[in-house]
């Protein structure tokens, strides 16, 4: 276990002359502060900073503001985005008059997740492994013609006859759908990805492998090994940061929006996930795809609690312009093995009861990890518990169905309106162990509501200026 003189030894270590304190806000963004070495010692890092937690996003009232971030020790690393030497490290957010987790932190909910699993006796080590996506535009905050620049990104179409019919042309463009993944110059973010992936590695990040994406557009996926949940959360906020940040230097910008680009591929983030006891996996035997009963048990609780838990794991607007038919994201709550139309996977490339595990191809990569990743193994941890069913899997083509064949199936929600409805009618399961709080959850979907749902709806949308303007 890691304390406090191990942070202090290593910011010795690295001559830091400050240390920066993070934590993650309930929509999944890192907020910080940083503090010089010069006056901190370890009261300073056991007992924590203070700050306005009215501030922040649907947390505490003005009345009530006063919080407490203190840092994990075990995240301590070197941060590669300061010019001067700082380290970093991610804070629990605590309530300074009862010294409690706060029940909005995020974090805290993985740990009260974890602390539950243990409770339940199923299993004491819950692996995640996300694939999130993402894309690089040009940086065009940085660049003169605003307006134009926006409007690029905003419409394909735009963007398409940039390069063709309009604009200077730059030579062959790569058309939509088609980036999946020819070698360079086609695949022109190597070289970016490649110092990402650095980057990652730097701060203890285990990178498996680094690609373009299905679309055209500058679509990147970066792969970390699986890692225990907490570890992965945290990690998650890493990727993010380093991704955003080595763009930036490049003079680019990167995006998490699911659904950038209109007629293209839009950003999943797969989770895959799997229960341990031990050195023992709990996913393999010898049922459908090699599943164990509690597998298909624990697939069972995704089934039943999908629509709630996309309210979590796709908890944007924009998140559901990308879950449609036609673009490798999944639109139908079903089971299948290999088949990436439909929302679970069992992957199949290899036969090792270890690598055993199931794929959510629903999530994408504006989810809070720490609340996404929780409430995805609470689902199971339901289905495990009450032996739930996953029901006849899907081996087919689903875009290829009828609605009529459909209706048998849960679909996803369409919209994200629809996803936080579902999440208000169904979520006992999330609140097990006291692992997220009602509270929590009904700030979440308050806030999505007030600021986000309903300030779009009131805007007329750009296209119905094409559509209508003239009509
Ligand atoms: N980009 C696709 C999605 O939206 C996934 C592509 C893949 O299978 O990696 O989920
Ligand atoms: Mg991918
Ligand atoms: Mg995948």
């Amino acid at each position: 276990m890691a304390s406090a003189s191990d942070v202090l030894s290593f910011a010795k270590e690295h001559n830091a002359e400050f240390i920066d304190v993070k934590f993650c806000d309930l929509f999944g963004q890192w907020q910080h502060c940083s503090y010089p070495m010069a006056i901190i010692g370890e009261d300073e890092i056991n007992e924590g900073f203070g700050f306005d937690g009215s501030s922040i996003r649907a947390w505490q009232p003005i009345n009530n503001s006063d919080m407490l971030m203190v840092p994990d020790p075990s995240t301590v690393k070197m941060d590669p985005f300061f010019a001067r030497p700082t380290i970093s490290v991610i804070a629990d957010i605590v309530d300074p008059v009862t010294k409690e987790l706060y029940n909005k932190d995020p974090r805290g909910v993985v740990k009260k997740g974890l602390a539950y699993l243990s409770q339940t006796g199923i299993a004491d080590t819950c692996y995640i492994g996300p694939e999130p996506e993402f894309f690089v535009f040009d940086d065009v905050r940085f660049q003169s013609s605003q307006h134009q620049s926006y409007y690029q990104i905003d419409s394909s179409e735009a963007h398409w006859n940039s390069g063709r019919a309009e604009g200077t042309n730059l030579g062959h463009k790569v058309g939509p759908k088609a980036g999946y993944f020819p070698v360079s110059p086609i695949d022109s973010m190597g070289d970016l990805r490649a110092d990402m992936a650095k980057a990652m590695q730097d701060v203890g990040i285990v990178v498996e492998a680094h690609h373009h994406e299905v679309a055209t557009a500058g679509q990147c996926e970066i792969d970390m090994k699986f890692a225990p949940l907490l570890q992965m959360a945290d990690q998650f906020m890493w990727f993010k940061y380093i991704i955003r940040n080595v763009a930036k230097r490049h003079g680019k910008s990167a995006t998490f929006m699911p659904k950038p680009v209109y007629g293209d591929n839009g950003s999943g983030m797969h989770t895959h996930i799997s229960l341990w006891n031990g050195s023992t996996p709990l996913m393999a035997g010898d049922g459908y795809a090699g599943m164990s009963e509690l597998g298909l048990n624990a697939i069972g609780g995704i089934l039943k609690h999908g629509r709630a838990l996309i309210a979590l794991s796709n908890p944007t607007v924009n998140s559901f312009h990308r879950l449609v038919p036609g673009y490798e994201a999944p639109v139908t709550l079903a089971l299948s093995q290999r088949n990436r139309s439909a929302a679970l996977r069992i992957p199949m490339y290899s036969p090792s009861p270890k690598a055993k595990r199931v794929e959510f191809r629903c999530p994408d990569p504006l989810a809070n990890g720490y609340l996404s990743f929780t409430a995805l193994m609470m689902a199971m941890l339901d289905g495990i518990q009450n032996k739930l069913d996953p029901g006849e899997p899907l081996d087919r083509d689903i875009y290829d169905m009828t609605e009529e064949e459909l209706s048998h199936t849960n679909v996803a929600p369409k919209s994200l309106g629809e996803a936080l409805d579902a999440l208000e009618a169904d979520h006992d399961f999330l609140l097990k162990g006291d692992v997220f709080s009602k509270d929590l959850i009904d700030s979440f979907i308050g806030y999505k509501r007030e600021n986000e749902i309903d300030p779009i709806r009131l805007r007329p949308h750009p296209y119905e200026f094409d559509l209508y303007y003239q009509a």
